[in-house]
Parts: structure tokens; C-alpha cells; sequence
């Protein structure tokens, strides 16, 4: 018997589970991440080695732990494009909208305290909540993967959480929240507790619709949190931020780490919002790509859930483990998230979406001979 994690005086909840992991496999098309499939444009590659070159000799100091020249662009960023006016104090930068929501749940959940989220949604938000000992409420949804707003509005006046997640739009399935569905919750969020209502805009700029920043006037417990990494094409740069009432940005520097982010990561994602018109040029490309994988699964006979995102829900399988594998024997890899009888594939360039298309037209086919 080797000595494994069992054998070492890890926390009870943590026993017996899984890392998060989506399977990084060696395969030709990758659709399985939601990663945009553009490298960054060479002139923000130059710009990029510049802004870090020109930090570089400072690195023998620690960075600007209130990273304010980033987040006055992400302020300015939102306020462009969010039709709601932000500034510095209502915006916080972290490793990742990941980082962002662990700091939330550091700070306003915990042990003795809970989170709901509407699943299936971003299984990460579970995650971060076991792994800062929150307690998890798993909320429900209705058969269209839509939220069941009464039903909804039970869970959270039975258990009255002090965190509510909302993914919209949301992961794994796609569609945009109805801002009354948010309003709703909050309300009744408040009733219940308060608590705080975290709105998870991942995705926000593949919607049809828009950002849900202006809801943000007179609630105070409302945060929407966003990432660099989906619409910015740079997720390996890990940068996430929200939006919020300048208190929830105060509260949130009781758990932050002492320079959490570093001056690499800083400069980096400034050159990245120097370049905010071309990257969202791609994002246009993405979202017409998206509306081609939606019709073309559509007439291949596949369900399709309506996607505000960078990515699709396709069904229904009575096995979809199984099509995920045989896609995946043509050379592509989606992902199978454990929704039992859909898969989900990200919307990448015209080439790797034909290769998709032309895999599970096959597959239909052979299921029909
Ligand atoms: C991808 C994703 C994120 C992004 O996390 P980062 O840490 O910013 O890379 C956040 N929320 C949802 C719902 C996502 O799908």
C-alpha cells in the first residue's frame, strides 16, 4: 500500500472528492473549455512585451497591491459598454473570476453559513464553496434548463443562504437569465436574510442581450463578477474582476491576500484593455460561429438549448457519454459535464466548427442506418 491522500489529516469534507478537471487531451480540435480559439493579434503581443518589460526592472518590489491603474480601465471598460457609470471603488481585480469568487465566499460565506446555486450551472461555484467551507444548497431548475423562478424563490426563502449565484449566461447550458428573474431573486434574497446575490456575467459579451450592471444602482448586495478570460481570449492570463457598492470591494480586502496580483499580471491585462476594439471584433466572429452551430445541429436533427454564450448545449443522448466518446474517435474533444444526455461544444474558428459539424452529422447517420 502506498502512502495516498487518504492517509493524510485532510478536512472531512474534503475527503473522497475530485479536483476539478475537464479532460486536457492531445487531440486535434479542442472545443471543450470555452476558450476562444484566437491567439491574441500580434500588435497586442508587441504591446504586451512592452508593458511587461517596462515593469520587469521593478520586479524587486511588490506590485501595487490596490492595483489602481487596472482597475480604473476595467471601470472605464464597463462604463463604455455596460451603460452604467463605474469607477475605481466600485471594481476589484483578482487571479480569475475564480479568485473573485473565492474571495466572495471568504468573505461573506464560511463555515456555519451557505450558498445556493441553480443547477446544472458552473460547477466551480460548488467547488469554491466546499473548498472555503461554505455549505452548498443545490437550487433547482426547470426542464428547459430555464430558472424556475417560484421554485427558486422557495429554496431561498426555505434555506435563506447568504450567497445566491446566478450564471448568466449560464454554464453549461447557455441561455441568458431574464433580468426580472434576477430581480426576483434578489428580492427575495433580501427578504430572506440579506444576502449577498452574486451574478456570474462570465459570458456577458456573447449574449444578444445586455450586461446587467445597471441593476447595480441602489443594491447594495448585488455583485457581478467578470472575467478576462472568455471574451478577452486570454485565459491563461487569469484575470477576473467584479462590479459592485464600493462596501462590497472594501469587505472583500479583509480576505485578499497581500499582493495577490502580480505586476506581470497587471501590465499584461492593461495592454489587453488597450486593445478591447479588436478582441471584441473576435467576439462578433464568435457569436455569428455560435448562431451557425446552433442552426446547423438544429438541422442535423440534434436538440439545441438557446445559447447566449460562446458555447452550445446539444442533445438529447441516451448515453451521452458514449457520443462524447465517438465524437472524440473523430478528433474532436466537447465536454461532457455530467448533464445526463447532453454535451456541450465551444464555439471555435470556422475550420474546428466544420470538423464538429462534420463529426456528429456522421455520428447521426450511423445512429440511423
Ligand atoms: C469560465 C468561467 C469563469 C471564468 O473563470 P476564470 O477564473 O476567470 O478563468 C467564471 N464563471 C463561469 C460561469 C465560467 O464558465
Amino acid at each position: 500500500m502506498t502512502f495516498g491522500i487518504d492517509d493524510l489529516p485532510v478536512r472531512d469534507e474534503l475527503r473522497g472528492k475530485s479536483p476539478y478537471g475537464a479532460p486536457q487531451l492531445d487531440v486535434p480540435v479542442r472545443l471543450n473549455t470555452n476558450e476562444n480559439p484566437y491567439p491574441l493579434p500580434e500588435p497586442l503581443v508587441e504591446r504586451i512585451a512592452e508593458r511587461v518589460r517596462e515593469v520587469a526592472r521593478d520586479l524587486n518590489r511588490y506590485p501595487d497591491r490596490d492595483a489602481v491603474e487596472l482597475r480604473t480601465a476595467l471601470a472605464a471598460y464597463l462604463t463604455k459598454t455596460g451603460h452604467h457609470r463605474l469607477g475605481i471603488e466600485n471594481v476589484w481585480a483578482a487571479n480569475g473570476s475564480n479568485e473573485v469568487i473565492q474571495q466572495l465566499l471568504q468573505t461573506f460565506g464560511g463555515p456555519g453559513r451557505t450558498a445556493i446555486g441553480f443547477e446544472p450551472s458552473y460547477s466551480m461555484h460548488a467547488l469554491i464553496a466546499r473548498g472555503t467551507g461554505t455549505g452548498w444548497i443545490s437550487g433547482p431548475r426547470g426542464e428547459d434548463f430555464a430558472i424556475d423562478l417560484p421554485a427558486a424563490e422557495r429554496a431561498v426563502a426555505e434555506h435563506k443562504p447568504d450567497v445566491v449565484f446566478v450564471t448568466t449566461p449560464n454554464n453549461p447550458t447557455g441561455s441568458a437569465v431574464p433580468p426580472e428573474t434576477v430581480l426576483a431573486l434578489y428580492d427575495a434574497a433580501q427578504a430572506a436574510k440579506p444576502s449577498i446575490v452574486v451574478v456570474d456575467e462570465a459570458y456577458i459579451e456573447f449574449s444578444h442581450g445586455d450586461s446587467l450592471l445597471p441593476l447595480l444602482a441602489g443594491r447594495p448586495h448585488l455583485v457581478i463578477s467578470r472575467t478576462m478570460s472568455k471574451a478577452f481570449g486570454a485565459a491563461g492570463l487569469r484575470l477576473g474582476y467584479l462590479a459592485a457598492h464600493p462596501a462590497v470591494v472594501d469587505a472583500v480586502q479583509l480576505v485578499r491576500l497581500p499582493y495577490h496580483l502580480s505586476a506581470i499580471t497587471q501590465a499584461t491585462a492593461l495592454a489587453a484593455l488597450e486593445h478591447t476594439d479588436t478582441l471584441l471584433k473576435y467576439v462578433e466572429q464568435l457569436k455569428a460561429e455560435r448562431d451557425r452551430l446552433v442552426a446547423e445541429l438544429r438541422a442535423a436533427g440534434y436538440d439545441v438549448v438557446e445559447s447566449d454564450a460562446n458555447f452550445v448545449q446539444f442533445g438529447r443522448f441516451a448515453d451521452a457519454h458514449q457520443v462524447w466518446q465517438r465524437i472524440l474517435d473523430r478528433g474532436v474533444l466537447v465536454r461532457d459535464n455530467g448533464v445526463p444526455g447532453w454535451l456541450r461544444v465551444s464555439a471555435g474558428t470556422p475550420e474546428e466548427n466544420d470538423a464538429f459539424l462534420d463529426a456528429v452529422r456522421h455520428i447521426k447517420k450511423e445512429s440511423q442506418a
